[in-house]
C-alpha cells in the first residue's frame, strides 16, 4: 500500500481491538509497516492476515505491556524487524472503577500500571529508535477523563490518565528537540469493548451505554485523529487533541 506514512516504520499498542485495532489499519493503509502489540495472540494474527491482505506489512507480536521488560523488548523487536521505528502509538488501556474508601489498591495499581507505567515502558525503548530514524511520533491516547475527573467511582481511571498527560507534556520537553514530536489525543465516548472488562456489573452497564450511545464516536474516527497527527509537516507538533461526539454538549 502506498500512501502518505509510505516508508514509516510504526508499533501500536492495544492492536487487538478498539482503538489500536482501527488505528493500526488506518496506518497501514496510509503505507505505513505495523507492529500490532497486544496479549492476544488469535486477534492480533488476524489483524495481520486482513493487513497483509489488504497489500500492507504488519507484524504480530503479543506482549503484556503491564511487564516493562516485555513491553521493551516488543519495541526493540518491532524495530529489528522493520530495519527502525518511526511511529509509537500507546493505545493500550483500560478502566476500571473503585472509591477510595476501602480501594482495591490492586486494582488502582493495575490501571495506573496499564494506562500510564506502560506508556513510559514503550516510549523509553522507544527512544533509542525513534533518534536513530532522525526523528519520529509518539502518541499516547488519553481520554477526556484525563482532562477532568468526573464522580466518584473513576478515579482510578481519571488518576492514570492525569499521569499520562504529566508525563507526555514533560516528554515533548525532553525530546521535541531531537525530532521526536509527542501528542496526546483525548478521546470522548468511542464505541469499543472497553466496558467488558469492568468488574463491576453496574458500573460495566452504565459505561456499555456511555460508550454505545447514539452519536458515540467509532474507533475509525480516533484512528483518523492519530493518521493526521503523525502526517502533519514535521515543523507541527499536536501536542494535546481533544475529541469528542458531536452529540456532548
Ligand atoms: P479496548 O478494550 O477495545 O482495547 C484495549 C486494548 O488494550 C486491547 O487491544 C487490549 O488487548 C489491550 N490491552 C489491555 N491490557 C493489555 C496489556 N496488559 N498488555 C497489552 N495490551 C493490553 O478499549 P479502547 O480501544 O476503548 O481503549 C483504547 C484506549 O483508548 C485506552 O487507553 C482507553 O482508555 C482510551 N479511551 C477509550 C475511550 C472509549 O470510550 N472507548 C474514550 C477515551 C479513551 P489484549 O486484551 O489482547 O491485551
Amino acid at each position: 500500500m502506498t500512501g502518505i506514512l509510505t516508508g514509516k516504520r510504526a508499533l501500536v499498542t492495544g492492536a487487538s481491538s478498539g482503538i489500536g485495532r482501527s488505528a493500526a489499519v488506518a496506518l497501514a493503509a496510509a503505507g505505513a509497516q505495523v507492529a500490532l502489540v497486544a496479549r492476544r495472540a488469535d486477534r492480533l494474527a488476524e489483524l495481520a492476515a486482513q493487513i497483509e491482505a489488504d497489500g500492507g506489512k504488519a507484524l504480530a507480536r503479543v506482549a503484556d505491556v503491564t511487564d516493562e521488560a516485555d513491553a521493551s523488548q516488543a519495541v526493540r523487536d518491532a524495530a529489528a524487524h522493520f530495519g527502525g521505528l518511526d511511529i509509537l502509538v500507546n493505545a493500550a488501556g483500560m478502566t476500571q472503577t473503585g472509591k477510595v474508601e476501602n480501594a482495591d489498591l490492586d486494582d488502582w495499581r493495575y490501571v495506573v500500571e496499564l494506562n500510564f507505567w506502560a506508556s513510559l515502558y514503550t516510549a523509553r525503548a522507544a527512544i533509542p529508535a525513534l533518534k536513530a530514524a532522525g526523528g519520529g511520533d509518539i502518541v499516547n491516547i488519553s481520554s477526556t477523563a484525563g482532562r477532568r475527573a468526573v464522580g466518584a467511582t473513576f478515579g482510578p481511571y481519571a488518576a492514570s490518565k492525569f499521569a499520562l498527560t504529566a508525563f507526555n507534556e514533560s516528554l515533548r520537553a525532553e525530546v521535541t528537540l531531537s525530532g521526536i514530536r509527542v501528542s496526546i489525543i483525548e478521546p470522548g465516548a468511542t464505541a469499543t469493548e472497553i466496558h467488558e472488562h469492568i468488574k463491576d456489573a453496574g458500573v460495566r452497564e452504565f459505561t456499555r451505554q456511555h460508550v454505545e450511545k447514539d452519536g458515540a464516536m467509532q474507533p475509525e474516527d480516533v484512528a483518523e485523529a492519530i493518521v493526521f497527527v503523525v502526517s502533519l509537516p514535521r515543523r507541527v507538533n499536536v501536542s494535546q487533541l481533544v475529541i469528542r461526539p458531536s452529540v456532548d454538549a
